[in-house]
């Protein structure tokens, strides 16, 4: 079986990556199976930058081929926001619960009738001596007015996808990994090769 280091601390995404990918023969470690995984500082002003920031981090310090994922909530009304500030959007060290308040609030205090949304992924696959490349997806919906739902992580309690009636926190487990930009990006990813070898 085929093995990738996945650079995160994040064991909601590790679990979604890795019931995504197991089907495909690929074995995702974690923290831990590898020690030596630094803390990189996501300072990317995008989703690619920070992806390939952290893919190439890890790789190099741990020696391991490494997938990083990068993702947030873009509101077009917001203008995107808040994007790539979507784990601190409420502060350095927001829960998740915060996040989403901050995220209501701001979309009731502007009036805004638009609630349309995208869930946006960017992964990122490196080795300890370069990039291999980079692969995106995204998932279209609509943020409700007040959360539903125990599923899921991050915003998927306010998030509906299209074509649905209930949030990301509602939908069994399996189909929002059927529908989710993380799920997008990996076929991509797949689809390029960039989890070969
Ligand atoms: P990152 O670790 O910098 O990529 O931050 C990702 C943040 O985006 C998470 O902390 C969540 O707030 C949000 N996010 C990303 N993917 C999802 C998802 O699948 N569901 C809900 N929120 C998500």
């Amino acid at each position: 079986m085929k093995a990738l280091l996945a650079a995160t601390g994040n064991s909601h995404k590790l679990r979604e990556l890795r019931a995504l990918l197991s089907p495909h023969g690929i074995r995702i470690l974690g923290r831990e199976d590898v020690g030596g995984i630094p803390d990189v500082v996501e300072d990317g002003d995008t989703f690619a930058a920070n992806a390939v920031k952290k893919a190439f981090e890890v790789a190099r310090a741990t020696g391991h081929r490494c997938l990083a994922d990068d993702s947030g909530l873009e509101v077009f009304s917001l203008a995107g926001v808040p994007g790539v500030y979507s784990a601190r959007y409420a502060g350095e060290n927001a829960t998740d619960e915060q996040n989403v308040e901050k995220l209501l609030r701001n979309l009731k205090d502007s009036n805004l009738t638009d609630r349309g949304a995208r869930f946006v992924c960017v992964v990122a696959v490196a080795v300890p001596t370069a990039l291999v490349g980079t692969a995106f997806g995204e998932v279209r919906g609509t943020i409700i007015r007040a959360p539903r739902g125990n599923g899921g992580f991050g915003y998927d309690p306010v998030f509906v996808p299209d074509g649905y009636d209930k949030t990301f926190a509602e939908l069994p487990a399996d189909t929002k990994n059927r529908l989710s930009h993380r799920s997008a990006a990996l076929r991509a990813a797949l689809a390029q090769g960039l989890l070969d070898a």
